[in-house]
């Protein structure tokens, strides 16, 4: 057999990686902030009553029942919705869409780390602000005319809800020429507040959700991006037909129903655990950042993150190592859920 060898397609792929968090198993993981109280009810009683025609026929173009779901829960039209497999395709299709081929895209830092392979897998320029300096100045975030710029609300891995004055200064800042605005909130669950409403009217901003957390659906892979017709329209194209499987549709929308509450309590139950998670680790003079969301993210000694996580490992315990994150330094990442498991962690912090 020969092997033809030659120039790569795309010499801009050669530093990329797949993405490869630490996933052996372990007994307590609170290493991804999925939802740990398990999957919704409603969804898994819909898959488990799904007919051939789920697997058999291809499912509807651009999730039309899906959509109308989305729509009705916040109070949109469908024409304000899209939707892909899990929001990480909603922001790729976005990426697409929305940023200019070779422009760059600005972020708030620390933040979601697909961010950065995001922009280079699009070839598009990631530049990072520090929160810090974004904060003091918001202007920051447009510096060099980004076509794109991603602040994700609350943040993910800090769990900082950035205050709505200064949202309300970032979006005025926003010119019908200028870069449009993407607010995450893969953890607005937790937050009890949504720029939904805002952006919804907003020519030049998205906010971008997804099923995998809160809704305890991260196996299905669905999400979804709210914002102005005209740009929904934009981000339709790049997304493409079929993205959202027949069962993921039909299950997701029985979640978004939440007949049952199960999201509302699960996430009760959470913030509540979130509270005493944080009052446990002040109380070992741990200093833990306040948190918006459904993980708490605790600084650790310079250098020491990844040799954390590595010892809490040992003691079947994975967290989410974070070295040198700007504004923080090293800190590890720990999901919130039921309290036997925070226990778990708690033992696990005091011996490791
Ligand atoms: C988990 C996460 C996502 C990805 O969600 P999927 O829908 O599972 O792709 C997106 N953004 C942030 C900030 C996240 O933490």
């Amino acid at each position: 057999m020969t092997t033809v060898r030659g120039p790569l397609p795309r010499p801009d792929y050669a530093d990329l990686s797949p993405y490869s968090p630490d996933r052996r198993p372990v007994k307590v993981d609170l290493s991804d902030n999925t939802n740990l109280w398990g999957t919704h009810p409603e969804a898994l009683a819909t898959i488990r009553c799904a007919g051939d025609d789920a697997l058999a026929r291809y499912p509807a173009l651009y999730a039309d029942e899906l959509k109308a779901s989305i729509a009705a829960r916040h109070s949109v039209s469908v024409g304000q919705v899209t939707t892909g497999c899990g929001s990480d395709d909603v922001l790729d299709s976005l990426w697409r869409a929305l940023a200019e081929d070779g422009g760059s895209v600005r972020f708030a830092a620390p933040t979601f780390s697909m961010v950065e392979p995001l922009s280079h897998m699009n070839g598009r320029v990631a530049q990072p602000v520090a929160w810090s300096e974004a904060l003091a100045e918001p202007e920051r975030l447009f510096d060099g005319g980004p076509t794109l710029v991603y602040i994700c609300r609350p943040n993910n891995p800090t769990g900082f809800l950035a205050p709505r004055e200064w949202v309300d200064r970032v979006l005025a800042l926003a010119k019908t020429d200028g870069p449009v605005l993407l607010f995450d909130e893969a953890y607005a669950d937790f937050a009890g507040e949504s720029l939904i409403p805002v952006v919804a009217d907003h020519p030049r901003a998205m906010v971008v959700r997804t099923l995998s957390k809160a809704y305890g659906l991260a196996g299905l892979r669905v999400g979804y991006g709210v914002g102005h017709t005209d740009l929904v329209a934009e981000v339709e194209k790049s997304r493409g037909p079929y993205k959202v499987s027949r069962l993921a549709e039909a299950a997701a929308c029985a979640a978004l129903d939440d007949v049952s509450g199960w999201v509302d309590a699960t996430v009760a139950e959470c913030i509540r655990n979130r509270t005493r998670l944080l009052a446990a680790l002040d109380a070992r003079n741990a200093r833990p950042l306040p948190s918006a969301a459904n993980f708490v993210l605790l600084p650790v000694a310079p250098g020491t993150a990844v040799e954390t996580a590595h010892a809490l490992r040992r003691l079947e315990v994975a967290v989410r190592p974070f070295p040198d994150c700007p504004d923080v330094g090293d800190a590890v990442r720990v999901t919130v859920g039921p309290w036997p498991l925070m226990e778990r962690f708690l033992a696990a912090w005091d011996t490791r």
